[in-house]
């Protein structure tokens, strides 16, 4: 049962408590705000969890997760030194199938956004009903900071580091913040390495040559076209004339921005790490990329006002893709946004107040376990590839991600309208109750 009719009736302290730091002050940048990420994703979970129908004992394994690794390595660097890294590896539920998510190299990454992260892939999962639990992991560190060399060292130590936990059965990372196909290759080379051959179903996001799937590297921004395709016909707005922008200019940013502009839609603002870039009349995403390709931003691209990226949130627009980081859209920012649809390619990029304020002004927001699900369904088709031996073509890729998209959508839409609550509220319904029951059916061990 996905959703039973009856009242929320558990209240926040019969759940378990958070096991992490309490520490309100890890942000993001971006953010000035005051709750760490896992403590958001366990608000959201409290939130969906009074509409569910699950015993207490489980709610409370599924508010905290199931095993987090830290790692501390030392790497050489190109000037003969060594320098201690930490890294992070948690796996947030398994019930459902192997581990599944993104590995971010950041200097802001920590136990407690790995966490968050790890809790939210496993509701992504569960919404688009693919069979993997949640994982994230990542390594503080700042990735431009280091030469190809140090970046393969890094990678390679962090590999073996985590070489025991992962696996095509157990935990199957992917890319994330910062982390490349070339990234994965090292990752799958050094993993292979250990176990005395070759393992390509240990890793998605992987370069092509090595077994990657096509249309992985557009499929989060892939999934997010559908989510906002089928969200504009449902409030009668026509893309030919909506007018969009974007936070983040990476792959989920980028590449929908350049998706929603051949659908019809008007980028007119678009950001990265260094700032934003604002046109009304428009901006052609393609060239913006080259730019940024070819100078390291999209900053000084010709012909636009240079915003903030505080400013670009609350430009004039329909549609507004935050496909950043987490914690952007805030208690002191949401009354600002002008955009209709809110779609949410970043994960976590909506606080629980922002959350409130968005529902109260029937701003229709796209939540992150349903609108970037598109990059985790694919490189869960890699997998299967990997593991048959037997690869798809771009089309069939691109059609099943959209039948399952499409899926997605219409059962967080019908909860939503059953229960008259907002859409992450639907989403996190949907994904704890599948989760739930993977726990209840087989029941808690021993
Ligand atoms: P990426 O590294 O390719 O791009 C990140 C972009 O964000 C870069 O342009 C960077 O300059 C920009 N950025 C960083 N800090 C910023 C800030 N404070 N303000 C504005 N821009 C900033 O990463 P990505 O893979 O596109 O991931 C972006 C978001 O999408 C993350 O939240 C990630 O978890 C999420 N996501 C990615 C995928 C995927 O398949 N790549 C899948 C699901 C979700």
């Amino acid at each position: 049962m996905d959703s039973p009719t009856q009242a929320p009736t558990k209240s926040d302290s019969q759940l378990a408590q958070p096991v992490m730091s309490n520490n309100d002050n890890h942000n993001t940048p971006g953010s000035n705000h005051s709750l760490d990420p896992l403590r958001i994703a366990q608000k959201q979970f409290d939130e969906a969890a009074v509409y569910v129908d699950l015993p207490t004992s489980i709610l409370a394994k599924l508010r905290v997760p199931e095993r987090a690794l830290m790692v501390n390595f030392p790497v050489m660097m190109d000037n003969g030194e060594f320098r201690m890294f930490t890294g992070y590896r948690v796996q947030h539920s398994t019930a459902r199938g192997p581990a599944k998510g993104g590995i971010r190299y950041h200097p802001d990454v920590t136990l407690e956004e790995v966490s968050a992260l790890a809790m939210w892939m496993s509701w992504k999962c569960a919404v688009v009903n693919i069979p993997y639990g949640g994982g994230k992991g990542g390594v503080i560190c700042d990735p431009k900071s280091l030469s190809t060399r140090e970046l393969e060292a890094l990678s390679r130590r962090y590999a073996t580091e985590i070489a025991p936990w992962i696996g095509p059965e157990r935990d199957i990372p992917a890319p994330d913040v910062n982390t490349t196909p070339q990234i994965m290759a090292w990752i799958m080379d050094t993993y292979s390495m250990a176990v005395g051959h070759p393992t390509p179903a240990v890793i998605t996001g992987k370069p092509i040559e090595l077994g990657g799937s096509l249309g992985r590297t557009e499929a989060t921004a892939r999934g997010t076209q559908v989510c906002v395709r089928r969200a504009a016909r449902k409030l009668g707005l026509n893309l030919n004339e909506a007018t969009v922008v974007v936070q983040g200019y990476g792959n989920a940013g980028s590449i929908s921005a350049e998706l929603l502009h051949r659908d019809g839609a008007t980028i007119v603002a678009v950001s990265d790490s260094r700032g934003g870039i604002y046109n009304p009349h428009g901006l052609d995403p393609v060239a913006v990329l080259r730019h940024k390709q070819e100078t390291g931003s999209v900053v000084g691209y010709p012909g636009a006002d240079v915003v903030t990226n505080e400013e670009l949130l609350t430009l004039p627009c329909d549609i507004l893709v935050p496909a950043a980081l987490e914690k952007q859209l805030h208690a002191g920012n949401a009354d600002q946004v002008k955009a209709r649809i809110i779609a949410e390619a970043a994960n976590g990029p909506t606080e629980p107040e922002a959350d409130r304020i968005f529902h109260d002004r029937g701003t229709f927001v796209l939540p992150d376990i349903l609108c970037n699900a598109g990059g985790v369904t694919v490189s869960y088709f890699e997998w299967v590839q990997n593991m048959q031996g037997f690869f798809w073509d771009e089309d069939e890729v691109n059609s099943q991600l959209e039948r399952i998209m499409n899926r997605a959508f219409d059962a967080v839409m019908a909860i939503a309208e059953r229960k008259n609550v907002h859409n992450r509220l639907a989403a996190n319904i949907l994904a704890i109750n599948r989760v739930g029951q993977a726990v209840r059916l087989p029941g808690i061990y021993p």
